[in-house]
């Protein structure tokens, strides 16, 4: 999982801001949980809190009952990496989007192979759909294959 690569560049400071101890894996229990209700934003400063505060917006407000262990956090993360590829960055451009607008570090190779895997994927799923006959799926596989291998 791509989820599980991505590491919270700030999470020192954040802990020592907070006083609670926060791993710097992004999507790990104690993490998602501090974020979503243990922290006061508020004396965090500016760089971190937005970051974190687009975070939230980004990947945590899903409305499930059981969130953030509802693997919404962590498929929509998956879900960013592909549009930020499908809107042409490479994976060393979405590793540094990834930094700036979330603070959060993944590797560009740990990309580059998320990126390879969800095209082997999509093309078992668009072959299953084509021997099923279900055109719509077919053709939905073939555009994001087209806008991810170029
Ligand atoms: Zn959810």
């Amino acid at each position: 999982m791509i989820a599980d690569r991505a590491r919270f560049r700030g999470a020192r400071k954040l802990s020592r801001a907070t006083g609670l101890r926060i791993p710097d894996q992004v999507f790990h229990g104690a993490f998602l949980e501090a974020v979503s209700s243990g922290i006061n934003f508020e004396f965090l400063d500016g760089p971190l809190r937005a970051q974190l505060l687009e975070f939230v917006r980004e990947f945590l407000s899903c409305g499930c009952r059981d969130s953030p262990d509802c693997g919404c956090p962590e498929r929509r993360f998956a879900g960013k990496v592909l549009e930020l590829r499908e809107e042409g960055l490479d994976h060393r451009e979405i590793s540094a989007r990834l930094l700036e607008d979330f603070g959060i570090d993944v590797y560009p190779a740990d990309i580059l192979s998320y990126l390879e895997e969800s095209v082997h994927v999509l093309e078992a799923i668009r072959e299953v759909a084509q021997i099923q006959g279900r055109g719509a799926l077919g053709t939905a596989c073939d555009r994001h294959l087209k806008s991810i291998v170029r």
